[in-house]
């Protein structure tokens, strides 16, 4: 018998007042909070009258791992623009691992690489730095806190808070954030060392979870922000650190790969970035749009090592670290509402990324800082109706954010038939400025693509190579079990289940048998596992204590009965210089 995490009940949680609530302390929340601390001091400098000034002690930031950054991971290659907005010159001091020098596209096919002729312009990343957005974002959080602003680490949004039950975004008013009960023994019941949640009721609340948030999921669920028409749809990236011997990757170096080991039928390819001359992040990003349930994003990437191109580079070397993330590839058509009475949402929660650039990090940061200037116009006149707050959307309207955003709006829509189609339709979008030569492409959840076992060939040739039951040779290739081990993961095990599924019975039964338990591959830390109990089918296994916080198990289980909710504060992976 599994107990499910759930808010417990019937108990007295006390209660905090604030000004602004965010939740989530990635690159779009520290953002947020800087901005707002920044437009404070200014107005504070400005009106020295005391009955003038404005507060920043009733502002903060929630952030679920043990410390900033922790549980923040990219490639990562950063466009500096909006950082030069928000700290100009912040190069002196941030740290940056390499300014990128040279770049190269490559197509690989069985045994062969391909150089492109020239990169093509989305992917030039001159001037552009390789990071580590663990460290990036720790060095964010130490700005917020010298700028006066409370840090909350080890501390989850478990649910958002309501004044009533109205399910209209015009009307509904979120009133506030509850944050994880801790001390909760894996049968659901408080132990020695319980602490309730706390209820901080906050005159806004900005959401900045990352991809597929927790809050956000359930406000957009709730006020239904998500047009139908245009769903959401989403990658995996599967990363490692390597240290390598000299002469094989320059440090500033960015190689991206397109085709082996996946066919021409899904959509990812693969990233090489040069952190200095002997470390390199390496990763791949598999479109969670496939149609084979079989298909296992972390043996896609363990293939691709395999690969000569990858191996020259690889062989020899060492893996280091390990780490797996989700980001929503749909892009600005598949954007929720981001704004409503005393709430807004940010950065990757609200779709702020662009899929043909494959970078999103600059966008997260320019979305905090509009959403910290209408916050600030918000608490200035006291008023955080959804009308006032619509000037967040207004300004990213009119920022630089929709002129990156809306001209590629149907760029990985393009790929829905595979990767010739994509490539004419995504050339034919170049010359109508991102649109097509009908309508905006429509675009249904990912999970809606997955085919029936029984209608796929096994046989099908080629496709076993990206397939489950990655055993890894311990040098080159790895096993998930070894890789979560680099990940740094950890939970205690005496807490309930955090990965809520609604209905086991539909695990044993009509997944077995349509799909084969999909939840087996897609995870990317073997978290999920069909144990023989004698019944047909089998029994569903959750070692939750792996999980790495990538959300495509909520994402992709193709009867969306999986809810990913945030385990106790503080447990989940350590992504050191990831
Ligand atoms: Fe990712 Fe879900 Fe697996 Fe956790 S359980 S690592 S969120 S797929």
């Amino acid at each position: 018998m599994i107990t499910f995490r759930k808010p417990l009940e019937g108990i007295e949680r006390p209660q905090m007042e604030a000004d602004v609530v965010i939740v989530g302390g990635g690159p779009a929340g520290m953002a947020c909070a800087l901005r707002l601390a920044q437009l404070i001091d200014e107005h504070n400098a400005e009106h020295p009258n005391p009955e003038e000034q404005m507060s920043k002690e009733n502002i903060y930031v929630l952030e679920k791992a043990r410390e900033v950054g922790q549980h923040c991971l990219s490639g990562a290659l950063l466009d500096p623009r909006s950082m030069r907005e928000l700290l100009p010159g912040f190069e002196n001091e941030a740290p940056i691992d390499a300014e990128v020098t040279k770049e190269s596209v490559w197509f690989l096919s069985s045994g062969r690489a391909r150089k492109f002729p020239f990169v093509p312009p989305p992917l030039r990343d001159h001037g552009n730095y390789v990071i580590s957005l663990n460290r990036f974002a720790k060095w964010m959080g130490q700005k917020v806190e010298e700028a006066g602003i409370t840090v909350f680490t080890g501390f989850a949004g478990s649910e958002l808070l309501f004044d009533d039950d109205s399910r209209d975004p015009e009307l509904a008013r979120v009133a506030g954030v509850r944050t994880d009960d801790k001390g909760v023994d894996k049968h659901g019941q408080p132990k020695a060392n319980f602490e309730p949640g706390y209820d901080l009721r906050a005159k806004i609340t900005i959401l900045a979870e990352g991809t597929r948030g927790n809050c956000a999921k359930q406000l957009i669920n709730r006020l239904g922000l998500e047009d139908p028409d245009h769903a959401q749809t989403y990658g995996i990236g599967i990363k490692e650190l390597w240290e390598i011997p000299a002469g094989r990757v320059a440090k500033g170096e960015v190689i991206y790969t397109l085709g082996w080991p996946l066919t021409t039928r899904e959509y990812g390819g693969s990233w090489i970035y040069g952190i200095s001359d002997t470390l390199i992040s390496i990763g791949y990003v598999t479109g969670l749009d496939y149609e084979d349930p079989r298909t296992d994003p972390h043996h896609v990437f363990q293939d691709f090592k395999q690969h000569p191109f990858a191996r020259r580079i690889l062989e020899g070397g060492k893996m280091i670290r390990y780490g797996a993330k989700s980001l929503p590839y749909g892009g600005w058509l598949t954007m929720p509402r981001i704004y409503g009475n005393s709430w807004m949402i940010l950065g990757d929660s609200a779709s702020f990324l662009n899929s043909q650039r494959l970078k999103g990090i600059h966008l997260a940061i320019k979305s905090g800082m509009l959403a910290a200037e209408t916050a600030f116009d918000a608490l200035f006149d006291n008023d955080a109706s959804a009308d006032t707050l619509s000037e967040y959307k207004a300004a990213v309207d009119q920022s630089w954010i929709f002129d990156e955003l809306y001209r590629i709006r149907n760029f990985h829509q393009a790929f829905e038939h595979g990767l010739y189609e994509g490539v004419i339709r995504a050339g034919i979008q170049q010359v109508f400025r991102g649109g097509n030569l009908g309508p905006d492409y429509k675009n249904h959840a990912a999970y809606l693509r997955m085919r029936h076992q029984d209608v796929l060939n096994i046989h099908d040739e080629g496709r076993d190579r990206i397939l489950f039951n990655a055993k890894g040779d311990g040098k080159l290739t790895f096993d998930r079990l070894t890789d979560v081990y680099h990940s740094g993961t950890r939970h205690d095990d005496d807490q309930p289940v955090h990965l809520v599924v609604k209905d086991l019975n539909i695990c044993s039964d009509r997944c077995a048998k349509e799909f084969g338990n999909p939840c087996q591959y897609f995870c990317p830390a073997a978290v999920y596992e069909m144990v023989e109990d004698g019944a047909e089918g089998g029994q569903l296994h959750i070692n939750f204590a792996n999980c790495v916080h990538c959300k495509t198990c909520d994402i992709m289980d193709p009867y969306q009965i999986i809810d990913w909710v945030p385990p106790e504060g503080g447990g989940g992976p350590n992504y050191d210089g990831m």
